[in-house]
C-alpha cells in the first residue's frame, strides 16, 4: 500500500576518515526517522540545496538496505551536540566532530533532540 504522506529529509554527514561530506536520506516512520540512502555531495552543493536549514527531531533507525557511508561504509552516526552528523566509525570512546572540531567522549544514547536537515523530497 502506498503511503501518500511520505516525508523525506536529507541530512548531511561528515566522514572523519575521508574528511568528505555526504547526504543521508531520512524518511519519517511513525515518530522516528528511518535512513535508507547515502550519496556523495560536496559541502558547496549541499549548501545550495539548503540541506542544513531545518531540524530533524526524533529517534533515528536504520533501514536494512542502507548502503552505509560512501567513503568508509559506516552504517551508524554520531550526532554531535552542535547538531550535525558524523560517521560512527571510530575505535575507542573519543571522537572529534568534523563540523565543530570539538572533542568529545562517547556516551549515552542520542535523545532525539534534533539535528540539521532540509530539502523535503
Ligand atoms: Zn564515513
Ligand atoms: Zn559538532
Amino acid at each position: 500500500m502506498k503511503n501518500l504522506k511520505r516525508i523525506g529529509k536529507i541530512a548531511l554527514c561528515k566522514c572523519p576518515l575521508s574528511h568528505k561530506t555526504y547526504g543521508v536520506r531520512f524518511e519519517k516512520v511513525g515518530k522516528a526517522w528511518k535512513y535508507d540512502w547515502a550519496f556523495r555531495i560536496s559541502l558547496q552543493a549541499a549548501s545550495r540545496e539548503h540541506y542544513d536549514e531545518t531540524k530533524l527531531v526524533g529517534k533515528v533507525v536504520m533501514d536494512n538496505k542502507y548502503p552505509g557511508c560512501p567513503y568508509c561504509k559506516a552504517i551508524g552516526f554520531i550526532i554531535c551536540d552542535c547538531g550535525h552528523l558524523n560517521c560512527y566509525n571510530i575505535k575507542g570512546d573519543r571522537f572529534m566532530c568534523e563540523w565543530c572540531k570539538q572533542e568529545g567522549i562517547l556516551g549515552g544514547e542520542y535523545t532525539g533532540s534534533g539535528f540539521a536537515s532540509g530539502g523535503d523530497l
